[in-house]
């Protein structure tokens, strides 16, 4: 018998829980650790801090789906990794062995790296639901007063949808109750230019990204370095390709969110510098396993990825949800042939597919690969992009509330429109 345990509940840890256990044989125990009691649809968040959503809309507890899926459930975190004893120490001082460990246990937002930066100093965050709610509240306060925003993402970033998406949120928002015109927006950046997104542009999201933000009247500072924040005040540094600083913007704000920079959760960066990077992320092999700890799995955010291209500031790959799953799809395949005593052959694809709401609009991307050049590179706008994140957004949670893995749904779906293509 195998013990397969899963650090981390979301968007990777918990899909990679219900895969493995409908792929393995009951006689092999799944479980799941997670530090948080909830799973929360992550891509919802930027809804969240504007008040399109409210937490139960977008969560639901783990404890009752996974027990129902025969899963065994801590939710007091992982403390510490003990890779050369297959071991976990759990953030309540119990242990817990494993013969496979999958990691999935997302970023650790690295706000101290500038002064003044994140919900503990003077911006917000989006990342969470907690900071998605505290952004609200701030939020409703800024509605009272309102004045510039300053949008983005700091130096050394990787997730840039989310920020173009917030700004592009707050700029339909900020319509809607008339105030548009008391808020000047700009959205600050270390991309090299708009659209860049981490993955060295897709198709023409330079062009689309700003067109858009001249048609809504949001200025932008690409190559930007965020120095320091202080209440309703931010120090930035524009600087040319080698990096040296040509200009400097004073920049005033009633309101501010910049996506931070993301480094390795402390048990994955605990690891040591064989295991993982010099920001902490697990480094993988080609079939998502450890090189060192082969049992050792890693899925999604919290995985080590080579930037696309050298940037004058530092610009990370993003790790989009797409490319998740299918990380989570190889895992499953792998462990299951290492249960089953075979070699692994399954490779995760790593293509960037994202739906991105842009207010009024939305934008779809698909590049494949994700390093340029491409076979695909295609971008396109529309109201139908908006409507597809909306019903992904119900579908996701739908199935992940009912402890369902993407196989049985589709099975499902397709049954119920009496096509049985799959096996
Ligand atoms: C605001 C936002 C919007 C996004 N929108 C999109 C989108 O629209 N489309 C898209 O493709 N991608 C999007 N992404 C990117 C990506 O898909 C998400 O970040 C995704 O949630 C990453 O999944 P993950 O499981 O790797 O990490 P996370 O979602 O961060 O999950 C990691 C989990 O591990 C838990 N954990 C951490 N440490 C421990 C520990 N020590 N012990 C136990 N548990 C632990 C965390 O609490 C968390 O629940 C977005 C990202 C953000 C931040």
């Amino acid at each position: 018998m195998a013990h397969v345990v899963i650090v981390g509940a979301s968007t990777g840890g918990l899909p990679a829980a219900y895969e493995l256990r409908d792929a393995l044989d009951n006689n092999h125990r799944v479980s799941v650790v997670s530090n948080t009691p909830i799973f929360h649809f992550v891509p919802s968040n930027p809804w969240v801090a504007v008040g399109w959503r409210k937490r139960e809309q977008i969560s639901f507890e783990l404890a009752p789906v996974l027990e129902n899926k025969g899963i065994h459930f801590y939710d007091s975190g992982v403390k510490e990794i003990e890779a050369q004893y297959n071991r976990l120490t759990l953030a309540d001082g119990t242990s817990l062995s494993y013969d496979y460990l999958v990691v999935a246990t997302g970023p650790k937002l690295s706000f101290d790296e500038i002064e003044g930066f994140g919900p503990e100093g003077f911006t917000e965050s989006i990342c969470t639901i907690d900071h998605a709610e505290d952004a609200y509240d701030s939020w409703r306060s800024f509605l009272k007063d309102p004045g510039p925003i300053v949008v983005g993402a700091v130096q050394g970033a990787s997730c840039f949808g989310p920020a173009y998406e917030f700004a592009m949120i707050m700029n339909r928002a900020l319509r809607k109750a008339k105030l548009r015109h008391r808020v000047p927006i700009t959205f600050v950046t270390p991309e090299p230019y708009i659209g860049h997104m981490g993955l060295g542009g897709v198709g023409d999201s330079k062009g689309l990204f700003e067109s858009e933000f001249r048609q809504n009247d949001i200025k932008w500072i690409t190559n930007a370095r965020v120095k320091k924040v202080e209440s309703g005040k931010m120090l930035v540094e524009e600087v040319d390709d080698k990096a040296e600083t040509i200009k400097t913007h004073q920049l005033p704000f009633n309101y501010s969110m910049l996506i931070p920079a993301f480094k390795g959760v402390d048990c994955v960066a605990g690891l040591g510098d064989e295991m993982v990077n010099p920001r902490g992320f697990l480094k993988v092999d080609d079939y998502q396993r450890s090189p060192v700890y082969p049992n050792i799995y890693g899925v999604g955010v919290c995985i080590a990825i080579p930037p696309i291209e050298a940037t004058a500031l530092p610009v990370g790959a993003p790790k989009t949800g797409y490319m998740i799953e299918s990380m989570t799809r190889a895992t499953v395949n792998n462990i299951k042939a290492a249960v089953e005593g075979r070699e692994p052959d399954s490779q995760p694809s790593w293509n960037a597919i994202c739906l991105a709401d842009l207010g009024h609009t939305g934008a779809a991307f698909v590049a494949e690969p994700q390093i340029p050049p491409r076979n695909v590179a295609w971008m396109k706008k529309g109201h139908w992009v908006q409507w597809a994140k909306i019903a992904f957004e119900k579908y996701f949670l739908f199935k992940m509330k009912r402890g369902l893995s993407e196989p049985k749904v589709e099975r499902k779906i397709l049954n119920l429109l009496g096509i049985k293509l799959l096996k």
